[in-house]
């Protein structure tokens, strides 16, 4: 028994992700993400996690949601879907929630007039739209971006109710019940995590812009004049977030709004970016939106939505801060961030923590008392952590499929083991391998996990 870690070869060449359509293919093929419908041809821009990818997601979604609610100024909520339509008319979506868009009167495609600098040219994909000399575009005009169904039987205008196009309105409108039922003061939060659905004009880049997507927003309500130190907090607060699932800060940035980026009631915005095959873009929206909501539900509904301080015998409507982040745009964040080629293999670096599974277990071979260690100590780690067994292949091929969807440790069972008790653990991103005690196995895993840095 040796216990030099053993290395297996690599070659210094590392790449990383440069195109979205090498991990769309990944994603396919080792089933984190699917073509939705795609029997049937496939539905513009709508997507299907399947057994990895939901497990991913369910990990950055309690990744969230620990870090939002494991303090005691944080309440969670799950509103729901449909709301009273005077809900988008407070709001200002109805109104409001438009995008320009412009027709290609020769190509006959459809642009965001605000985003033509990041589109081509239906006839000359090197060219922006409108830059072709043939193609001309149309005016651009304003198409609202929510989606509209009835509620009930009857399809008329009395019916209709939107999809949410984000989930804080759920939480602006229950505001007064939360505060009242947690008993919570000033300063304090609300979380959510749910579906919101907008009727892009340009979808794409895979799962970076979809109509149906995952959001994880959490509005924060403030004594007005405090609202500013509480704004520079959460921006250092969730850039930390990102960086603990394991962005590297490298990738990471802070895009200030300008005074035509800004909505009008809000009084400061800053977006995180990350760097993608796409160039940087938006993960999360952080936001100062002052009293803006409540005072508008207030006016809408006719109720009054104010907190009464107790100390100071003050009434106010409280400012809000707000961090809005994409559970689909922070999966894709992930994906990219992790992504490797090095020489023969494909690896996924992710934080352990975030990982569909934590350990994978192979028997050397399949003989029967190489399987009956294997059971054992599978089953004895499945009560600890999400693991998965492989038998087929040589043990290189086993580690090859394991590296491909970022599983960060495998534990092979030999002739030895049996022995003495210890088994083989190999370590995804430096690939050493150490003869450990099979009764170490968890506590060596839960260390290695709790002191993993990114590359
Ligand atoms: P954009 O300007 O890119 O349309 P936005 O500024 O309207 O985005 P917000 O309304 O601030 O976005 O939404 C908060 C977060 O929700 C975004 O940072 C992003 O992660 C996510 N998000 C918004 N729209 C989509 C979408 N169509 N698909 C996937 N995620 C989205």
């Amino acid at each position: 028994m040796s216990d030099t870690p053993k290395i297996e070869a690599v070659t210094p060449e590392v790449k990383e992700l440069s195109n979205f359509q090498d991990l769309v293919s990944l994603c396919k093929r080792r089933g984190f993400i699917f073509p939705s419908s795609e029997i049937y041809g496939g539905i513009g821009s709508c997507w299907d996690y399947g057994p990895l990818g939901v497990e991913l997601k369910l990990n950055i979604k309690e990744s969230w949601w620990r870090a939002m609610t494991n303090r005691d100024d944080i309440e969670g909520l799950d509103a729901s879907i449909l709301m009273h339509p005077r809900t988008w008319e407070a709001s200002g979506h109805v109104e409001g929630f438009v995008d320009p868009l412009v027709d290609c009167k020769t190509c006959k495609g459809r642009f965001r007039a605000d985003k033509l600098e990041h589109a081509n040219c239906g006839k000359k994909s090197s060219m922006r739209p409108g830059q072709y000399s043939e193609c001309q575009l149309t005016e651009p005009r304003n198409f609202n971006l929510m989606f509209k169904t009835f509620m009930g039987p009857v399809e008329d205008s009395a019916s209709v109710v939107y999809l949410r196009p984000e989930t804080a309105q759920g939480i602006f409108v229950n505001f007064e019940n939360v505060q009242q039922s947690s008993r919570q003061k000033i300063p304090f939060g609300i979380a959510q995590i749910g579906k919101a659905f907008r009727n892009e004009i340009t979808p794409g880049n895979f799962i970076f812009r979809t109509r149906e997507f995952e959001q994880m927003e959490m509005q924060y309500f403030v004594k007005p004049g405090t609202d500013m130190d509480s704004f520079e907090q959460w921006k250092q607060t969730r850039i930390d977030w990102h960086l603990s699932n394991g962005l590297r800060r490298s990738k990471l940035r802070f895009h200030q709004h300008g005074p035509t980026e800004l909505d009008h009631y809000a009084r400061a915005a800053f977006d995180v970016e990350y760097e993608f095959p796409i160039g940087w873009q938006e993960i999360e929206g952080i936001h100062n939106r002052s009293d803006f909501d409540l005072r508008r539900h207030q006016e809408f509904s006719g109720k009054k939505i104010e907190y009464f301080e107790e100390a100071t015998k003050e009434k106010f409507v409280p400012f809000v801060i707000e961090t809005s982040v994409g559970c689909d745009r922070a999966l894709l964040a992930t994906l990219c961030d992790a992504y490797r080629v090095e020489g023969e293999r494909t690896v996924l670096k992710l934080h352990p923590k975030l990982a569909p599974y934590k350990v994978a277990v192979f028997p050397l071979m399949k003989k029967p008392e190489l399987l009956e260690m294997t059971d054992k100590i599978y089953g004895g780690l499945k009560k600890h952590f999400r693991a998965t067994y492989d038998e087929s292949g040589t043990i290189g091929k086993r580690y090859r499929r394991q590296d491909e969807i970022g599983t960060p440790f495998c534990v092979t069972i030999d002739y030895d083991g049996l022995a003495d008790n210890t088994v083989t653990i190999r370590e995804r991103d430096g690939m050493t391998q150490e003869r450990i005690s099979a009764d170490k196995l968890v506590g060596y895993i839960n260390d290695k996990m709790s002191t993993w840095k990114s590359e």
